[in-house]
């Protein structure tokens, strides 16, 4: 059977490992130049750093047990141990308080996307291939159209797992009776701030989320297991590399072009709630996200399926905002794939 997943990120590569060891002859396209999607990790000339999805927080038993599977593979790690809150702006070390959730803490190893790698390893990767329309001929199956071109290949079955807007778009081209319900998304940004400082931090804080001010959380990324830390061997002893994620709210007041203030935003965050001089700084890199996130209220979608012409569609989305989404997005779809239902 020849199935076609559109999106590597999360929900399209972990659906891609399941349904690819169930023999299947699976193809994913995607759009960027490579897997992840937004558990994206980006290399400078100074150092690599996760500048979407930080850390995995794992909430329903069978999540847990799932990650603790990919720990047991050394693909993903129990990371971070202590997690702080701070409830002052600007902060202050003797502000942080201890946090404790109800959920366990994993990162994927090596980097947030390596994951994806692994998963896609008996798959067919097309990057740099954005799909802009998916039809259906009776008889013959699925056929994509890629950078505009219609594709000669056929597919028994098609995956939409891009973002719902993404989504949404190909299924009404399809023309389809996809039945969507009033399901409807709002748009919101997030700046991520990769920022290299050159001292260490001296104390055991790893990740801290602060609440209602213009920094969400800090983390100190180079700690995470398996980082070949900054690029220079003899300076990951002395320098460190943190990511600070500017709140939604600030993120959207900013915009695109408030880069220069969002990464002064986070350099001021950073160097204030732990006592550190500017000048420690030496190398920032900024990325802003735009991406739609359930309007408030309104319930996960779940997935969506026409069986008989053999067209899913599924995403974090259709459970909540978060890479546990995305994992419960590709059970779900490949249950039903596999079932047929
Ligand atoms: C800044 C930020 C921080 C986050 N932090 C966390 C966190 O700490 N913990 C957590 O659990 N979650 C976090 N999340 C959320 C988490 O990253 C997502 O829930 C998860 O990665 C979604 O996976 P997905 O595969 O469903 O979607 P995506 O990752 O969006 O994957 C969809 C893929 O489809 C591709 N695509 C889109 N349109 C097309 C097209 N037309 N043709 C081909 N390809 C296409 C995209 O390029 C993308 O690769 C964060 C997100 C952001 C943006």
């Amino acid at each position: 059977m020849k199935i076609a997943v559109i999106g590597a990120g999360v929900t399209g590569c972990l659906l891609a490992n399941s349904l690819s060891s169930t023999g299947m002859d699976v193809s994913i396209f995607e759009k960027s130049r490579g897997c992840g999607g937004r558990a994206s990790t980006k290399q400078t000339s100074w150092g690599q750093c996760d500048l979407g999805a930080t850390i995995v927080p794992a909430q329903k038993a069978d999540f847990i047990k799932f990650m603790q599977s990919l720990c047991d593979k050394n693909i993903a790690s129990k990371w971070p141990e202590n997690v702080f809150l701070s409830k002052q702006n600007p902060g202050v070390t003797q502000a942080l308080e201890k946090y404790v959730g109800d959920r366990q803490y994993y990162v994927f190893n090596h980097k947030m996307n390596a994951a994806c790698r692994h998963w896609i390893q008996n798959a067919n990767l097309n990057t740099s291939s954005l799909i802009s329309q998916v039809r259906y001929l009776v008889g013959k199956g699925w056929q994509l159209k890629s950078n505009d071109i219609w594709q000669p290949e056929w597919f028994d079955k098609v995956v939409l797992t891009t973002p719902w807007p993404q989504s949404q778009v190909l299924i009404e081209k399809s023309e389809l009776p996809l039945k969507q319900s009033d399901f409807s998304q709002s748009w919101t940004s997030c700046w991520s701030i990769a920022l290299k400082l050159e001292q260490l931090v001296a104390n055991d804080v790893d990740l801290v989320y602060l609440k209602d001010q213009s920094i969400q959380t800090l983390v100190r990324d180079s700690n995470k297991p398996l980082r070949p830390q900054v690029i220079r061997l003899e300076e990951a002893s002395k320098s460190e590399i943190w990511v600070v994620q500017l709140a939604n709210k600030c993120s959207d007041d900013l915009g695109k072009l408030g880069k220069e203030k969002a990464i002064s935003i986070a350099i001021k965050g950073l160097c204030e709630l732990f006592d550190l001089p500017y000048e420690s700084i030496s190398n920032h890199y900024a990325h802003y996200w735009r991406y739609a996130r359930p309007s408030p209220g309104q319930k996960p979608l779940g997935i969506l399926s026409l069986p008989a012409e053999g067209i899913y569609v599924g995403g974090d989305w259709s459970f909540g905002p978060s890479i546990e989404s995305a994992y419960e997005a590709a059970l779900a779809l490949s249950q039903a794939i596999t079932t047929g239902e």
